[in-house]
């Protein structure tokens, strides 16, 4: 766009200059005089003219002295014979140098003809400017069928396996990837038919994306990295187009992986969702479909296509013959979550008392992003502490910056909302505390952090898949213990335990609705949670029970929270004395750490 406007800039500087020049040409030369042909005949009788150039009627004269004169003639009859007629003798015409110029020569053309194309020609230059400039947009329209995917080919920092950590089922099942990438042939000559689609599944930050990366690398084939967001556009048909283009591509390089990212953003459910993206989504998922379809598999493109959502996926997507393979990423076990660690502690200058053992046993639930996250954060920590070296202080420090976002030292609290807070967060510690099935307080602190007043900070001691009915129920009733202190201690409720009180409310309708935990429900799973997609996203709750069973189920996760309730109003009135203390302790220190919080228990 700029080096065009800069042309049609110079193209005008040029015709102006042009036109002045050729306007000077025009106007600006002296009149020469007028004379009569009978003085030109005088003239030459007294040999004083040089030369005479006759254009049609109008006749020039140079006197030998320099100077200039016209004069003009009958158009019909020729000089020669006006001046003869004149009296001029016919040795003395000889004598003179008479020449006849053209009509069409040079001055005609540049006094009488340039200058009334001028306009013309400008018109012309800036219409072909607007021409050039509108299909340069027509261009970029036409542009936007194209697929706008990322090649990444042979980059400098090769991603291979071995900057994954953990994983191990997900490599083992990759490899065989890998292995056909390399050589195609040997596979095809077997007759073995490979998979066209390798579908990565597992919560965000677990890695699919970095796998799907290091699978290219590993095989050295060019990588087609395009998310499936980039499909939909607000033109209908783009998406479609953009997938037809991208597997042109794809197939001309050959062997090679296309690796669509996100692929729930297109592969979404058909029939799902509210408003006009929808009907685009459809084509585009479509397009996949048929373009999944209409290689041979041995051509050697492997579409692989990440997603946190499978459950939300078409069914046509993940039948034989196209997603077939599926790659689960789970959120890594302590020991995937160490050698994540050290993965990205490799460029980082670690003090010799790190232990990532111990960071890792603190940091269950995190997933790969999460950890690499944790160890920026320590190396930041480090920097502004002004040190050379990273220390397990500023390791496990980052964990509840990871957590629950940065301090909020300068959030001043009056005296009373403190002393609300303590008791608020020696609830929660004290029942978490004294339940059996609840996870044991790491933290509890009356420091704020992100949106929370004060916190405690409870991990499991140990990585769990499942989980059990009386682990909810206690939870439940430590989520209700900062309500419960503050309400027997100040005979008065805040605003503080809102969050608190919701989220027990949710976990109790899931008990009844998703988990089938309930005792008078039974096992079954109540309504389907459908996602829409309308002006962001919404999950519904598309009822599929009575109007009685709603009621039953309301009044089943009113008696669960009742029921935690009341184990959390046991705990605080039977312990007082212990709230008093974690809450003095908190007023007095702010932060209690796990020892010091264990060691209360002992002194009482
Ligand atoms: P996803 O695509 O699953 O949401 P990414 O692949 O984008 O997650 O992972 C984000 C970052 O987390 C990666 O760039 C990488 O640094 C880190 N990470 C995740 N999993 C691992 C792992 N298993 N080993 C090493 N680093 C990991
Ligand atoms: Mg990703
Ligand atoms: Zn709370």
């Amino acid at each position: 766009m700029k080096p065009l406007s800069k042309n049609i800039i110079f193209a005008l500087v040029t015709i102006l200059i042009l036109g002045a020049i050729f306007s000077s040409y025009t106007l600006n030369t002296e009149k020469p005089e007028e004379v009569t042909l009978a003085a030109l005949v005088n003239e030459i009788q007294n040999q004083t003219v040089e030369k005479i150039e006759i254009e049609s009627s109008d006749v020039s004269i140079t006197l030998k002295d320099g100077t200039k004169q016209t004069s003009r003639k009958e158009a019909s009859v020729s000089l020669s014979e006006s001046l003869i007629d004149y009296g001029l003798t016919a040795e003395q015409l000889k004598a003179a140098d008479i020449t006849v110029l053209d009509r069409s020569t040079r001055s005609y053309f540049l006094g009488v003809i340039l200058p009334s194309l001028l306009p013309l020609l400008l018109l012309i230059i800036i219409f072909f400017f607007m021409v050039r400039q509108m299909q340069g947009a027509n261009n970029k329209a036409l542009s936007f069928g194209m697929s706008n995917a990322r090649e990444i080919k042979d980059t400098k920092q090769k991603i291979t396996f071995e900057d994954v950590a953990g994983a191990k089922e997900a490599k083992e099942e990759l490899l065989e990837v890998v292995e056909f990438l390399k050589n195609p042939k040997k596979f095809s000559d077997l007759g073995a038919k490979l998979p066209k689609g390798v579908l990565l599944m597992g919560s965000p930050g677990t890695g699919k994306t970095l796998l799907a990366r290091a699978v290219a690398g590993e095989a050295a084939v060019p990588f087609y990295h395009l998310s499936g967001s980039e499909f939909v556009e607000m033109f209908v048909g783009v998406g479609a187009s953009r997938v037809r283009d991208l597997f042109t591509r794809a197939k001309k390089s050959a062997p090679c992986i296309v690796f669509i990212d996100e692929i729930d953003a297109v592969g979404r459910q058909r029939g799902s969702g509210l408003g006009g993206s929808h009907d685009e989504r459809e084509q585009t998922l479509n397009q996949i479909l048929v373009e999944m379809d209409g290689f041979d598999p041995n051509i050697g493109v492997i579409v692989m296509a990440a997603t946190n959502r499978p459950d939300v996926l078409d069914p046509a997507l993940l039948r034989p013959g196209r997603f077939d393979r599926r790659v689960i990423l789970d959120l890594p076990d302590i020991n995937d979550r160490e050698a994540i660690l050290k993965i990205h502690a490799k460029n980082k200058p670690l003090a010799p008392d790190v232990q990532l053992r111990r960071v890792a046993e603190r940091t269950p639930g995190f997933s790969g992003a999460d950890l690499m996250n944790l160890m920026n954060e320590a190396a930041i920590r480090t920097a502004r502490r002004n040190d050379k070296t990273v220390s397990q202080e500023d390791v496990l420090i980052s964990i509840e910056k990871v957590l629950l976002g940065p301090e909020r030292k300068s959030f001043i609290m009056n005296k009373e909302e403190k002393n609300i807070t303590a008791y608020h967060e020696a609830g929660h510690a004290l029942v978490a505390h004294m339940l059996p099935n609840a996870d044991p307080v790491h933290k509890v602190s009356i420091i704020s952090r992100g949106s929370a007043g004060g916190y405690t900070l409870k991990l499991p001691s140990e990585d769990r898949r499942l989980h059990k009915r009386s682990e909810f129920l206690d939870d439940m009733a430590v989520m209700l213990g900062g309500f419960i202190s503050e309400k027997e201690t100040f005979k008065d409720v805040t605003t503080g335990a809102s969050d608190d009180l919701r989220k027990c409310t949710q976990v109790a309708r899931e008990l009844v609705t998703r988990y089938g935990m309930s005792e008078t429900l039974g096992p079954r799973v109540f309504g389907e949670h459908q996602e829409m997609i309308f002006l962001g996203r919404d999950i519904r709750e598309q009822r599929n029970y009575s109007e009685k069973t709603a009621e039953a189920i309301d009044l089943e996760v009113e008696k669960l929270v009742d029921g935690a309730m009341q184990v959390a109003r046991d705990i605080i009135r039977t312990q007082k004395s212990s709230l008093d203390l974690i809450s003095h302790e908190l007023l007095e220190k702010e932060t209690i750490e796990k020892e010091a919080f264990e060691a209360l228990f002992v002194k009482t």
